[in-house]
């Protein structure tokens, strides 16, 4: 049997473990299993591994090293800052209405307030899924065509018992980058105007080791990260709290992550995470030229070859590895089959969608018809993605678009 290539175009689904990563991992992996808590030599080994990986993790965004608490990806790190977040701000909001002398009645009812868009992870629109039935009260924005979440309808947005605002630094289907900036810089002056904080996290997941992230520069005071979308390995994440923040713990058990996340630590995953990031960080510029390269020349080609093509999400303020374009008058699933069989791994709407039927949310949110939601195909690059591959994939596309068209 012929053996054909293989061209991956789904690294915003996952990333191969690189070379690099690997190695370092590996004495975690077989020689050194000592765990992290104990006393001896080998635990001590595996405590001096996470307190270095933390440090190169906290260099890269400009943190503090007591500022990151790893946990075990992406979903968690979601999950914990949100719950977290909006379980603490509940109970200030209580004390505050016990301290003004209200009755336990109406105490009860007070829970608090979240802001948050339409085009987030499932891991941030489940949260908060989950919130709404314990009572919170959510406003889910409207992002405008392209996928940005307008800074001023978050500040028209805040209540006076808003709790948190949670907006991602760049969207996994559509690669469009958010005015994170902007947004932490409106809410600092909205801070210093009327006296309330309000609690700023950041879904990072697709941009960290992506693009230059700096929690100082982009306000923000929660940030999630998860290896395993920059060449690291899966079930390993952080989460960034600022120091001055008091978020409960989220799992419950031992001492570890300086008693807010328990349970013995994933050395061989923190040291990978840690690889990936330095590894990231060492190659960022030229990964970033790269990629944009090839993702423009594929952008370019498609729309010009292909008609009744348009491309998803902002052409500029946008992941240098995302490529999402809309093919009128196809059915993206049965596209997505036929490139599987020619060796092309690409993806419909997100990997969390993808096998189920329902239209991408954030396709629909951009103002998609579900019909053009359901011609969309989304390719996600990677550093080893060369030009060559990329002419290779859409000469294979081409024929494809042409014969579902024609059918
Ligand atoms: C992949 C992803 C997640 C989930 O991360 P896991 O580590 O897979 O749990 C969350 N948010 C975004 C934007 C993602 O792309």
């Amino acid at each position: 049997m012929e053996i054909q290539n293989q061209y991956y175009m789904d690294h915003a689904a996952t990333t191969p473990l690189s070379k690099e990563v690997l190695n370092a991992m590996m004495p975690y992996l077989t020689v050194e299993y000592g765990n992290a808590s104990t006393i001896y030599m080998p635990g001590q080994r595996a405590r001096h591994a996470i307190d270095e990986s933390r440090r190169t993790i906290a260099a890269a965004l400009s943190a503090k090293p007591s500022e990151i608490y790893f946990t075990s990806g992406g979903s968690e790190s979601d999950n914990w800052a949100l719950i977290g977040a909006a379980e603490a701000g509940e109970k200030k909001l209580r004390q505050n209405a016990v301290d003004a002398l209200k009755t336990s009645e109406e105490i009860e009812k007070i829970h608090g307030h979240i802001i948050t868009d339409q085009i987030e992870h499932h891991a941030i629109l489940n949260t908060c899924a989950y919130l709404e039935e314990r009572g919170f009260n959510v406003t889910y924005l409207p992002v405008d065509r392209e996928g940005h979440v307008d800074p001023e309808a978050v500040k028209e947005a805040i209540r006076p018992d808003t709790l948190l605002v949670s907006i991602m630094t760049a969207n996994n289907e559509i690669g469009t980058i958010e005015p994170i900036q902007e947004i932490g810089r409106l809410l600092k002056g909205y801070e210093a105007e009327t006296g309330q904080r309000i609690l700023f996290h950041t879904d990072a997941v697709q941009a960290f080791g992506h693009i230059p992230l700096k929690v100082s520069e982009l306000g923000v005071d929660l940030m999630s990260a998860s290896a395993h979308k920059l060449n690291g390995p899966k079930g390993v994440g952080f989460l960034f709290v600022r120091q001055d923040i008091q978020l409960p713990s989220f799992v419950h058990g031992g001492a570890q992550e300086r008693g807010h996340r328990a349970g013995t630590e994933n050395v061989a995953g923190i040291v990978g995470f840690a690889k990936a990031t330095e590894v990231a960080m060492r190659d960022m510029t030229l990964r970033i030229n790269t990629e944009i390269s090839v993702r423009d020349h594929m952008i370019q080609r498609i729309l010009n070859e292909i008609p009744d093509t348009l491309l998803h999400g902002d052409s500029h303020k946008r992941l240098p590895n995302n490529i999402n374009i809309l093919f009128e008058h196809i059915e993206g699933e049965t596209l997505l089959l036929l490139l599987n069989e020619k060796g092309v791994y690409a993806s419909a709407g997100s990997a969390c969608s993808s096998g189920s039927l329902d239209p991408s949310h954030v396709l629909l949110a951009l103002g998609d018809s579900t019909e053009d939601a359901a011609g969309s195909i989304r390719f996600t690059i990677g550093q080893e993605t060369t030009i060559e591959d990329a002419d290779v994939v859409i000469d294979i596309l081409k024929p494809l678009v042409a014969y579902l068209r024609a059918c």
